[in-house]
Formats: structure tokens, C-alpha cells, sequence
């Protein structure tokens, strides 16, 4: 589908949601806090894939960390791998904040969904049974569906994570008191936040979610990533889950299957019809991109009869 014709349009919401400057850059994680909270970027690509199905805005070319954005991928991964995962991880909202410790312990280490920060622990552990080389055969997956060799961890985000990161030691600590953790918690965590360190750029994001909008083919070069069936899937998990505690608000006002990531980034799947990366640091009080969000909503809401 070509979409330039709609270019003006898409860059009015544009400059209407970058005057709106609420919200805070997420300061949990030092070396994130670093980032100038200014930064807007916007990058939307049909599933034709063409010249003429793509656009961008602002800083769509400039990478950032992806943070919780990349537990899609690898939930996508250990789908591939044919792991039975469901007993380890549900696939409920939790209603409760990322990285609740509380609702772990009520649930006997059982995470309610894989995009909660103990779920994607879950997934990583399972990852490093699956994969021979865990970190080169990841990023060596991302780089594939998105055609860029470029994409790689940021080594000094995932160091400054490891620092600080008492919650999630916390939780995996947990997780493995109840037998939910398979290896060594400390190498399983390593893992985890090396994956959520990955820095992407908004046009790169949109490009390596395509497939998810296209019924599981990665329409860039036409390989099935997963079935249709597990596409379906990984989409209601995305719709339920994918906005931390405010899963129900981003459904009721944007209605898309989305995950967003401390680091400001957004990325929506509109099925059978584009995927859309959003990236500004300021976050909501809930921990999700306050422009992001709103861009969304906008978008939606005046491209209802396009697409
Ligand atoms: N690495 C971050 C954490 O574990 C990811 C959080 C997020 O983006 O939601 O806290």
C-alpha cells in the first residue's frame, strides 16, 4: 500500500504529540537516565515492504536500548524451539507493576505472562538450554529478520543493569527457590539483561516486526518465522500483556497488540496491515512512553478509515 499520499497527515500528529513534553526518562537504570529526553522518533512500515510503504519522523534513525521490547523476540524464539513453556510462564495480565515481587511469591514462582520482567527471566533460562551459543545465536536471530548485521548489545546498559539490579536478582532468586529456574540464577540473569541492552533504531524495530503483522512470514524475504497460529498467539500475548499495569488502558484507547520498553520505545502490530515503532524517553507513571503512547492513540484514532 503506497502511504506517502498520507505523509502530511501522519507528520501533523507528529508535531502535535512532540510539543507535549510530560512525563520522565526512566532513572532505575543509570546508564538509561543519560538519554536527552527530547528525543522523538516515529517509523511505520506496511507489510507490502516497498519504498512507498514506508515512513519516518524525527529521530527514527537513531538507535536506543529496546529493554523490555526485545521479550517478544525472545518469546518468538522459544516458541521456535518447540520448549513447552506454558507450565513455566502463564499468559494473564498481571495487573500488578513489572517487576512485583509479591505476586510472584502468591503464584509459587510462577510468572503470569512472559512480558513481566520474571516471565522474560523465565524465557531467558529456557533460551539457554535451546541455544548452543545463547548470546551470538540472539542477536545473530535479530539481525536476520531485520537484514542489518549492525544490530548488537550495549554492553555498558547491561553492565550498568547488573549493578543495580537487586529487583530482578531478587526475583530469579525466587524463581529458583521454587524450581522455576534451571541454571545457575546469576547466568541466567546475565543473559537477561544483555537481550534487553540491544540498541535498535525505530526504522530497524518496525522492519524486524513485520513478520508479526504478516501471519508469521517476514516479509522481507519471505521465510516463516512461526506459524499463523503461533503469531496468533504471540499477538494476544502482546494485547494482554504488553503495556506493564496499564495493559487495558493502551487496549481500550489504541487497540493494538503492542510492547513498550523502559527505554521509551514502542512497537504496535496493526495485523494483516503494518508494524509501527515509537521511541521518546519520558515515560508515564506506569513506565511507558508518555509521547509513545500518545502518538498511538492519535494515529489510531485519525487513520481509522486507512487502514
Ligand atoms: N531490563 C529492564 C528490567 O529488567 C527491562 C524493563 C522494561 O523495559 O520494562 O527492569
Amino acid at each position: 500500500m503506497n502511504i506517502k499520499p498520507y505523509y502530511e497527515l501522519f507528520e501533523e500528529i507528529y508535531e502535535r504529540v512532540n510539543a507535549d513534553n510530560e512525563g520522565n526518562v526512566a532513572a532505575y537504570i543509570p546508564e538509561l537516565a543519560k538519554i536527552d529526553p527530547e528525543k522523538f522518533g516515529v517509523y511505520i512500515s506496511t507489510v507490502d515492504c516497498d519504498k512507498s510503504s514506508c515512513i519516518g519522523f524525527g529521530d527514527y534513525q537513531e538507535s536506543f536500548s529496546i529493554q523490555s521490547i526485545v521479550k517478544v523476540l525472545s518469546l518468538v524464539l522459544a516458541i521456535k524451539s518447540g520448549e513447552k513453556l506454558w507450565d513455566r510462564v502463564g499468559v494473564e495480565p498481571s495487573g500488578s507493576s513489572f517487576n512485583s515481587l509479591v505476586q510472584l511469591e502468591f503464584e509459587r514462582g510462577i510468572p503470569r505472562n512472559p512480558f513481566i520482567n520474571a516471565g522474560a527471566i523465565v524465557i531467558a533460562d529456557i533460551l539457554l538450554n535451546t541455544l548452543t551459543n545463547p548470546e551470538q545465536e540472539f542477536i545473530q536471530f535479530v539481525r536476520s529478520l531485520c537484514g542489518n548485521q549492525n544490530i548488537n548489545y550495549d554492553l555498558t546498559i547491561a553492565k550498568s543493569e547488573k549493578k543495580h539490579g537487586y529487583r530482578n536478582a531478587a526475583l530469579v532468586n525466587m524463581m529458583k527457590s521454587y524450581g522455576n529456574i534451571r541454571h545457575n540464577p546469576e547466568d541466567t540473569l546475565d543473559f537477561y539483561f544483555k537481550i534487553c541492552s540491544i540498541k535498535m533504531t525505530c526504522e530497524e524495530i518496525a522492519k524486524t516486526f513485520l513478520f508479526l503483522a504478516n501471519e508469521g512470514i517476514n516479509p522481507l524475504n519471505g521465510q516463516e518465522i512461526i506459524t499463523k497460529r503461533q503469531n496468533q498467539r504471540v499477538n494476544a500475548v502482546m494485547q494482554l500483556c504488553g503495556f506493564y499495569n496499564e495493559a487495558g488502558e493502551f487496549a481500550f484507547r489504541v487497540g493494538l497488540p503492542a510492547k513498550s520498553g523502559v527505554g521509551g520505545g514502542i512497537i504496535a502490530i496493526h495485523p494483516k496491515q503494518y508494524s509501527l515503532a515509537v521511541w521518546s524517553p519520558r515515560l508515564n507513571e506506569k513506565g511507558n512512553s508518555y509521547r509513545g503512547f500518545r502518538f498511538l492513540e492519535e494515529f489510531t484514532t485519525e487513520t481509522s478509515s486507512i487502514f
